[in-house]
């Protein structure tokens, strides 16, 4: 992840990285990740909603943090006294952050405008009005004004461009420009490069490529990353079946002949979706095996090879399968056998999952203790 940090810091320059550590860093361990990156230099994060920023205060964290999200009025006073960043995606909420702030405890913002994601922000024509009405308010710092991308994945896609000339459009009709103006994503970051210029000169908000991955694996070939994550599980039971034999819920998968069957502690209770079942593979003893039968909720089924196979005979209870990571499957691989991108793989791995934390040594930082329940 520090490796990620610092090929994103060069390709971002001079715009600062924001780390977006939103849905527990996407899986990886919101605090771990936070503390990693901040050896990096990483001084800006951005959360999705306020209750994640006041975790990572609570944790001694004082950098400055974005909550990318829109706030309920009644979660204002929760920035305000952990000193988060607001979005302001309307002029409701611009009102509402005016009554909540204070001179002596002005909350600060950042407007946000919709170009063209249909998500979350004012009209590009509606922001105007709202920074100027900020801009004199002592209970309010403007800090920054920003807006995202709904296709910059896609080299193809020129409609990145259309929301670069409204974000630029909106900002020429403003009257004073707050210091911090952000615009791109990972995506962005990687596709449209040359273009951004001064339309995401203050910040780069980037989450998957910290964690190694990018949208696709073509997207990826645009900079040097490196899987952060890797999910694995034990084999639990091993067993040689005869042929004919069902394997787990709906019996849909039949042995074609004898067959050494291992079974691993991991099931979609953990993250490792169901929808994989009779097409995933796992990296196990070094070598590729298919997942066989469905994946049920804390188990899931492998199948090793016939009896006499070498790797077969070698497998034992307590053995490692990796299940995606850079030893194994990748997590394209895993999104696509589950119909889905590398980002709801990686924020699906659940809670029970115990999480180890290694440095390139392969030695535990002390930032970052594990799991106790590993
Ligand atoms: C999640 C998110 C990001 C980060 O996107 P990546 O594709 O992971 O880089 C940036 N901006 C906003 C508004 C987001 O919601």
């Amino acid at each position: 992840m520090r490796h990620n940090a610092r090929r994103l810091q060069e390709r971002a320059e001079p715009a600062a990285l924001m780390a977006v550590v939103k849905a527990d860093a996407y899986g990886h361990g919101a605090l771990p990740v936070v503390r990693a990156l901040r050896k990096e230099g990483v001084r800006h994060f951005a959360v999705a909603r306020p209750a994640e920023g006041q975790a990572l205060r609570d944790a001694g964290i004082d950098d400055s943090i974005l909550v990318l999200g829109a706030p309920l009025r009644s979660q204002l006073p929760t920035y305000a006294a952990y000193d988060l960043d607001v979005t302001i995606p309307s002029a409701d909420v611009a009102e509402a952050v005016v009554e909540v702030g204070s001179a002596s405890a002005p909350l600060r913002a950042h407007v946000k405008i919709d170009t063209g994601m249909g998500r979350l922000g004012l009209p590009p024509d509606a922001a105007a009005p709202v920074v100027r009405q900020l801009a004199d308010r002592d209970e309010v710092v403007l800090e920054g004004i920003w807006t995202h991308f709904a296709t910059a994945d896609d080299p193809e896609s020129t409609f990145a461009g259309v929301q670069l000339d409204r974000f630029e459009d909106a900002l020429a009709a403003l009257d004073s420009i707050p210091a911090c103006i952000h615009a791109a994503n990972t995506g962005a970051l990687l596709t449209l490069n040359g273009r951004l210029g001064e339309l995401s000169a203050g910040l780069v908000r980037s989450g998957i490529a910290l964690y190694g991955l990018a949208a696709t694996e073509e997207l990826a070939d645009e900079i040097d990353l490196r899987p952060a994550l890797t999910l694995s599980a034990r084999v639990t039971q091993v067993k040689t079946v005869a042929e004919g034999t069902s394997i787990s819920y709906g019996a849909t998968w039949t042995a074609p002949a004898p067959a050494r069957i291992a079974t691993l502690g991991v099931g979609y209770g953990d993250g490792y979706p169901r929808l994989g079942s009779g097409r995933a593979t796992v990296s196990i003893g070094g070598q590729c095996r298919p997942v066989v039968g469905t994946i049920c909720m804390d188990m899931c089924m492998v199948h090793l090879g016939a009896p006499d196979d070498p790797l077969a005979r070698r497998i034992e209870v307590g053995d490692e399968a990796v299940l995606f990571g850079p030893n194994g499957p990748s997590a394209y691989d895993v999104a696509r056998w589950a119909e889905t991108i590398p980002y709801e793989i990686c924020c699906g791995i659940s809670p029970r999952v115990p999480r180890r934390y290694v440095d390139s040594r392969g030695e535990t930082p002390p930032e970052a203790p594990s799991s106790p329940t590993l």
